[in-house]
């Protein structure tokens, strides 16, 4: 663990050979502070903003198919309810901790900032492996997570949605052991829901459309053109997979993509439908004929031109940053990157589309969501993707300019943007009581 001097004071280090055993909190937290002093964050704000809020642990019992019993432990976090509800997704996964939740909720905080949501930040996580149980099971622990986060939670509270390994299903049993439990439906409980309950057209591809919206933009500020910049994409889960589709539809040979379980490369460009098929049948992309099987960590140092990482966190460090080839690299995946790999990439040239806006379409069709679910009204595709794209470039503006001002990467400036915005709601606020 490398000692960042004091965390809620500023002074980050930089350079952190042993970043990776840093955790994930850790991480956000310089990031903050990065930010914060660029701004010149007055020292109150910053006490305040590099906390969460609330962190709920519960620890829960679910009944399994063959009659035993196992205890799993969930969380919730709120990171600041400054702005109005909070919002940000729900995980299973096995490798959940306290630390990389609170992180991933601080994010949703300044990823709603950036974009100009109505919401602060917040983040739930069971850790599981959801692929070792069957349906009713995840059914089971999904209504016994929700009934034990269910005061913590509401369409004016704080709003979960889908993320790593959960899906319209999970939601729609969230939104029905909620709506159970007050005794009426409450389809503004969460977002990402199926469409037949009130969920929003577009929603699923949203994370990826706004992460190739935002990579329209940088292609075009940069002067490159898509069709002739290749495509690589760790992660062919929900935004990895329509990210890269999306890509493919621009012209832009998709040359790599990976799983869970490694990946797979064609310098000539992969028939994405074809390896869609071979993932159905065998579990994973790996073992494709048409391409030669590579691992998570030599798909990020593949020649390309456009890297997307869309897996996990702590992808992209100081160990492997010299060595990506890419030109851009746009974050689908929430902290791939480290902030010593931020200063190695900035150093050598390459343009990084941080998570906190590369990944914000997800969260902004959520809110689209929400906003139709409050009216009972709900609104065309068309008019989803085109709210969605004026959003991503809008925004995409607004972080180049601040960037330049500064001289500062694409993170910091996003940072920068957000801490600002919710910096001035606590201003105006004021200190309660
Ligand atoms: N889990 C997604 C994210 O990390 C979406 C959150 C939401 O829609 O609330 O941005």
């Amino acid at each position: 663990m490398v000692v960042i001097g004091d965390a809620h004071r500023g002074t980050a280090v930089l350079d952190r050979p042993d970043e990776l055993d840093d955790d994930l909190f850790t991480v956000a937290v310089q990031q903050f502070d990065i930010a914060a002093d660029v701004l010149g964050l007055e020292d109150y704000l910053r006490r305040i903003l590099s906390h969460c809020q609330r962190e709920l642990t519960v620890h829960f019992p679910v009944e399994m198919d063959d009659g035993s019993v196992q205890v799993f432990a969930g969380h919730r976090v709120r990171h600041s309810s400054l702005p109005g509800p909070t919002k940000g997704g729900i995980r299973y996964h096995q490798s959940v901790t306290i630390s990389e939740v609170k992180a991933l909720a601080m994010w949703m905080t300044w990823k709603c900032a950036v974009v100009g949501l109505p919401y602060g930040g917040a983040k739930g996580g069971v850790q599981v492996n959801p692929k070792l149980l069957s349906q009713n099971e995840i059914q089971n622990l999904t209504r016994r997570y929700t009934a034990e986060i269910q005061p913590f939670i509401g369409p004016n509270i704080d709003i979960p949605a889908p993320d790593v390994n959960t899906n319209p299903q999970v939601m729609a049993w969230i939104m029905d052991t909620y709506s159970m439990n007050v005794g009426y439906s409450v389809p503004g409980v969460v977002t990402g829901k199926p469409l037949e309950l009130g969920g929003s057209a577009g929603r699923s591809e949203a994370t990826g459309r706004g992460c190739v919206f935002a990579i329209e933009e940088a292609a075009k500020s940069r002067g490159m053109s898509l069709s002739s910049s290749r495509t690589a994409v760790q992660g062919f889960g929900n935004a990895g997979s329509v990210a890269a589709k999306l890509m493919a539809e621009h012209d832009s040979p998709v040359v790599a993509v990976s799983d869970s379980r490694g990946g797979i490369h064609n310098p000539n460009g992969l028939d994405l439908d074809r390896v869609a098929i071979h993932k159905r049948r065998t579990g994973s992309v790996s073992g494709f004929r048409e391409a030669e099987d590579i691992t998570n960590e030599e798909i990020l140092e593949i020649d390309c031109e456009i890297l997307i990482p869309a897996a996990l966190e702590g992808q992209i460090t100081s160990r492997n940053a010299s060595r990506i080839k890419a030109q851009i690299i746009a974050e689908a995946a929430n902290g791939p990157t480290s902030p010593g790999a931020d200063t190695i990439l900035f150093d050598r040239g390459i343009f990084v589309l941080p998570d906190i806006f590369a990944n914000a379409g997800g969260v902004t069709v959520s809110y689209f969501e929400w906003v139709q679910a409050l009216q009972a009204f709900p609104w065309s595709e068309e008019q989803v993707n085109e709210r969605l794209r004026d959003i991503m470039q809008r925004s995409y503006v607004s972080v180049l300019e601040t960037s330049r001002k500064y001289g500062v990467h694409m993170r910091t400036a996003a940072l920068v943007r957000a801490i600002d915005r919710i910096a001035d709601f606590s201003r105006t606020r004021g200190i309660y009581p």
